[in-house]
């Protein structure tokens, strides 16, 4: 992975943050700048960046990363990173609020010496993260392709009677057998009117002979997420329900039809609601169009009411409007979009029509 000009390009960016250097915690964001794959270490990232990790990590960490220097702390990593920090002139340390619990910040503001301060700094990796390069769109597609490629066995498993449980079980069975690392969350299959739960975590409850069953789920490939909403019918669809589904899927349709870079983030979430204003459906959109994806589920940008961020090529967000009328039925209908040059191309290769079981 060509993670050093991430590292890099973060490190120039420092000072319009006023910081001399940033303390990365949280892993994900180490992950990204590193490509260390291990689950403890801390980077220094300032002119010259540092990796401090514990003696179960060195030999790993030494061969994942380049870009930054290698040293096995003997006791917290974070603290001999902040002993390094003062080491080396950093006056202004930022820390990524958002990863550092309030305990966290007492042991290092106890270590703080050598003139450092910390400086509570929020989402500057991640909006750095919220643009992918053309090595982590390859990996989302692998990623979005496999999910993919298990719908039809998860099709196959689907009859009345058969448990959430056992159609989860049967899904994520075929993933981890074409190759998926883990599910990137817990797998949702939700029938009949759990499927009115927008996140109805599958259950030992039974599907119907008649309704909908949302399916909501994606995998890890190459560090990578994926994820994919499909909702289907059991038996025969009544014309309502058809309606209804209709709706879901023009909402969908319209918010995609509105992605192309310069648009905010919030008017491709207008879209989708204005759609289901049309059909009466706004109220039962309970929640918001969808969200960026990458080494982590949920990442930027939000695809919300009111976000001002403005999508740019190279994000990759989710199209995943929904309707949850409550004791009766959800759909939901969720693609992976990456943004283009001049507008965007859906990921996700599964068909949209409604599928009888
Ligand atoms: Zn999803
Ligand atoms: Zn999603």
């Amino acid at each position: 992975m060509q993670t050093k000009p991430r590292l890099q390009k973060l490190i120039r960016e420092l000072k319009s943050h006023r910081l001399d250097a940033l303390l990365v915690t949280h892993m994900p964001n180490v992950r990204y700048l590193t490509g260390f794959t291990g689950s403890a270490g801390v980077l220094l990232a300032g002119e010259r960046p540092a990796f401090f990790t514990d003696g179960r990590y060195g030999e790993q960490a030494r061969d994942e990363i380049n870009g930054a220097r290698v040293m096995v702390a003997k006791g917290s990593a974070a603290l001999a990173a902040l002993r390094h920090a003062a080491e080396k002139g950093y006056k202004r340390l930022g820390i990524e609020a958002e990863h550092v619990t309030v305990s966290q910040q007492k042991a290092l503001a106890r270590e703080l010496g050598g003139g450092v301060r910390l400086i509570a700094s929020s989402g500057v990796v991640e909006s750095l993260r919220a643009v992918k390069d053309d090595d982590e769109i390859a990996r989302i597609r692998e990623a979005v392709n496999l999910a993919s490629r298990c719908f039809r066995p998860l099709l196959r498993a689907l009859r009345p009677g058969i448990s959430e449980n056992a159609v989860a079980s049967r899904l994520e069975f075929e993933a981890r057998k074409a190759g998926a690392q883990a599910m990137s969350f817990e797998t949702i299959i939700a029938g009949g009117a759990r499927s009115a739960l927008p996140h109805g975590v599958a259950s030992a409850a039974r599907l119907p002979e008649r309704g909908f069953v949302v399916m909501d789920y994606g995998v890890i490939l190459g560090g990578y997420c994926s994820d994919m909403t499909r909702t289907v019918h059991m038996g025969a669809v009544p014309p309502q329900s058809r309606a209804l589904y209709g709706a879901v899927l023009e909402a969908q349709l319209a918010a995609i039809a509105r992605v192309r870079p310069g648009v905010s983030a919030g008017e491709v979430d207008a879209a989708a609601r204005k759609t289901l204003q049309r059909s009466r459906m706004a109220k039962y959109f309970t929640h918001s169009t969808g969200h960026g994806v990458g080494l982590e589920i949920h990442e930027n940008p939000r695809i919300a009411a009111g976000q001002q961020t403005a999508l740019e090529p190279g994000m990759v967000i989710t199209i995943e409007p929904g309707i949850y009328i409550p004791g009766r039925c959800g759909i939901r209908i969720e693609d992976m979009v990456l943004v283009t040059e001049n507008g965007c191309e859906v990921l996700t290769p599964v068909s949209k029509e409604l599928i009888e079981i």
